[in-house]
């Protein structure tokens, strides 16, 4: 089968012919119809990861993955329902089965978690072997190439707003800033619509193109932050919404100066959570923290409960994509596009 593989960091992936992989008695081997593009797919290959984990080589990337059923392991339960042609999607946090995190639903942060496209099988490949419970039916109706991003891009701002809507930021009379609007924030300003409860919705990005798609699906207003102090930003949310600074944020970039911007626009008692690792690491006051009773939020990807929403949201026809497609013998040249930031929407591979 077709593979593209990392065989060494810094280098550019190798398309090559390998095995089709065999399947444990418990998992299904899926046929891969179309993987997303992710800039961590970029940051994997430049070996941002490896201080937390470091993988061993080859690793077949690409963790947006959706396809068919070609075979069933001997042990999955029938009850599953599962059979060949079946379409699916791959969730993307593959844990133990056993331990508090996984018992409760959150197999994405098991300590014993296992990805797609983070060690020897991906979506870029014609097949993987995936765990029959780690995959979900997808509507026929829905196309394949938008289902694939609905396992990240779709997914993760998904999971980050439900903690913003659980921990009682959002609803009438609140301000929502929606940071970032590449793969990950065209889908953040659709759910703020969905999950909002009324809240009005402010994306900030420094490109208007990205900006315009925010428009486009549902933000109330949008403000191109580039070259702007914290001060001016701050001017244009009063002017647009009527009062000073966000009660949430959902940061679907975590570039070290937008988060530097972004907390310095949070409420009294406002709360930020953040789904986008572009940076590692950020220096913040922390005086504004403590006495305006901030919270944090880490929202890590998305569990088989969200992902399950999110496809039946997409089969009720209420989730918008923006879809760059492409083919697998254009990976590297995509690699480069998404590097370079000029990708709108997502860039989504098929055969
Ligand atoms: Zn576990």
């Amino acid at each position: 089968m077709k593979a593209a593989r990392l065989h060494e960091y810094g280098t550019p992936l190798v398309l090559e012919d390998v095995p089709v992989p065999d399947i444990q008695p418990d998992e299904i081997l899926v046929q891969v119809k179309a993987a997303g593009m992710c800039r961590s797919d970029v940051q994997l290959i430049d070996g941002y990861f490896r201080k937390y984990a470091d993988i061993p080589t080859p690793i077949t990337l690409g963790h947006e993955i959706t396809g068919v059923v070609y075979a069933i392991g001997a042990v999955v339960p029938k009850v599953a329902g599962f059979q060949e042609g079946d379409h699916v999607v791959v969730a993307p946090g593959w844990g133990d089965g056993v331990c508090r995190h996984c018992l409760i639903g959150n197999s994405h942060i098991c300590p014993n978690v296992r990805w797609p496209g983070f060690g020897p099988y991906g979506g870029f490949a014609e097949f993987l072997p995936v765990p029959a419970r780690y995959l979900i039916k997808a509507d026929r109706s829905l196309k394949f190439e938008e289902l694939a991003p609905l396992t990240d891009a779709g997914l993760t701002p998904y999971r980050g707003l439900k903690k913003l809507r659980d921990a009682g930021a959002l609803g009438p009379n609140r301000v929502l800033g929606v940071f970032g609007i590449g793969g990950l924030g065209a889908y953040a300003v659709q759910y703020a619509r969905i999950l909002g409860g009324g809240a009005t919705v402010v994306a900030l990005a420094r490109n208007a193109a990205k900006l315009a798609v925010a428009k486009e699906y549902g933000a109330d207003h949008v403000i191109n932050v580039k070259d702007k102090s914290a001060a001016d930003v701050g001017k244009e949310i009063s002017k647009a919404t009527g009062q000073n600074g966000l009660d949430a944020i959902i940061d679907c970039a975590g570039a070290p100066e937008m988060m530097q911007l972004a907390f310095s626009l949070l409420s009294i008692s406002g709360h930020y959570a953040d789904v986008g690792l572009v940076g590692d690491r950020i220096d913040i006051p922390l005086f504004p923290r403590v006495s305006r009773e901030q919270t944090f939020h880490g929202s890590y990807w998305g569990n088989n409960t969200d992902l399950s929403e999110v496809i039946a949201l997409a089969a009720q026809g209420k989730i918008r994509h923006t879809i760059q497609n492409f083919k697998f013998n254009q990976l590297n040249e995509y690699i480069e596009r998404l590097r370079a930031g000029d990708i709108v929407g997502r860039a989504v591979m098929t055969f």
